[in-house]
């Protein structure tokens, strides 16, 4: 077995959050609290979740020549993923998420996504071109995509180029996963590259048109968007767990009972984590169970990347 590896292709984000006892309305301006700034993006928390549960994982994204680029670039080195491949453009600022949060928890959240939206199609054909020739290194380190088992996909970069990574992702026999967040239609020859597609079950109610509001109605759900084209399913249900569905049938699999205090980034660790299952071999239950594990354990720690859990911490409450 090769050494585990994952791609993320998708999103780095700044997040900046402020704290209020109220969000002002339009036109309004209110003195807040504590404000910070927290390193996100659906893309970089995957990254980031992967790379906990051990794999080597490698970052294709963009960000800005802003102050923001260059802390995202030390926040993804620092915690141990490959950003050779983020690329730092002179045009658009970094992308980030203005998040306002109130005493009663309520958010209100707008995202500027800057230089996410110019990470291009090509920028996946350059990621495939590499050689060990171009690179100086030896043959076992080559192509970036190519040599990775997995390849994590969201939607907040161009669906052209998410589309062109599934497309180079695929032709080289690398499991493609995509986290269809924020929801948008996908086209068929996205769905028919995807191995397994991970909706929560607000994404995968967008994505079909059909109510999931039943175990029936969430079975029915997940079997149209495998009739579309993905050959898994994942529909992830919060505290009620999340359904797999696959050429063989349904199967449910149960949250880990823990004390949720912030769900935030729960799909995130959930996809990142089984991600990283899946790239050291494990079948699509065992990293479900992976996933299940390691999203639940992301609830019992306040914000995103700060309460992505570590292998130990999922092995633990697997019991393995
Ligand atoms: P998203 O954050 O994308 O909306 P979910 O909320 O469905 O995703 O969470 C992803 C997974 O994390 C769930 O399928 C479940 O396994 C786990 N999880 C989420 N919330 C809880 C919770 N309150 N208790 C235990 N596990 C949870």
């Amino acid at each position: 077995m090769p050494e585990p590896k994952v791609v993320v292709v998708g999103s780095i984000n700044m997040d900046l959050v402020a704290r209020s006892q109220r969000i002002p309305h339009a036109g309004e301006t209110v003195i807040g609290g504590d404000f910070r700034t927290v390193p996100g993006g659906k893309g970089a928390n995957q990254a980031v979740a992967a790379r906990r549960l051990g794999a080597q994982v490698c970052m294709l994204g963009r960000v800005g020549m802003d102050p923001f680029g260059s802390q995202l670039l030390d926040n993804l080195s620092k915690a141990g993923v490959d950003a050779t491949w983020v690329g730092r453009d002179p045009q658009a600022a970094s992308g980030i998420a203005l998040i306002m949060v109130d005493d009663a928890g309520q958010n209100s959240i707008l995202v500027a996504p800057g230089a996410n939206m110019l990470l291009a199609p090509a920028d996946m054909d350059a990621a495939e071109a590499v050689t060990p020739e171009l690179l100086g290194v030896t043959p076992e380190l080559q192509g970036v995509i190519a040599s990775a088992q997995v390849m994590l996909l969201q939607l907040e970069i161009p669906l052209e180029t998410v589309v062109r990574a599934a497309q180079i992702g695929h032709a080289h026999g690398v499991k493609v996963v995509l986290n269809p967040a924020p929801a948008q239609p996908l086209p068929p020859e996205l769905t028919h590259l995807v191995d397994v597609l991970v909706p929560n079950e607000f994404e995968a109610a967008l994505l079909t048109g059909l109510p999931v509001d039943s175990d029936e109605q969430i079975r029915a759900a997940a079997s149209a968007l495998r009739a579309s084209g993905a050959a898994n399913v994942i529909i992830t249900l919060g505290g009620r767990g999340s359904l797999l569905a696959t050429a063989e049938g349904f199967q449910h699999f149960p949250a880990f009972p823990v004390k949720p205090v912030d769900t935030t980034a729960a799909g995130d660790a959930f996809v990142g984590c089984l991600g990283a299952a899946l790239a050291e071999g494990r079948t699509l239950e065992e990293a479900v169970r992976w996933g299940s594990a390691a999203g639940a354990l992301s609830t019992t720690k306040k914000g995103a990347q700060p309460s992505l859990p570590y292998r130990e911490d999922v092995k633990a409450l697997l019991g393995e």
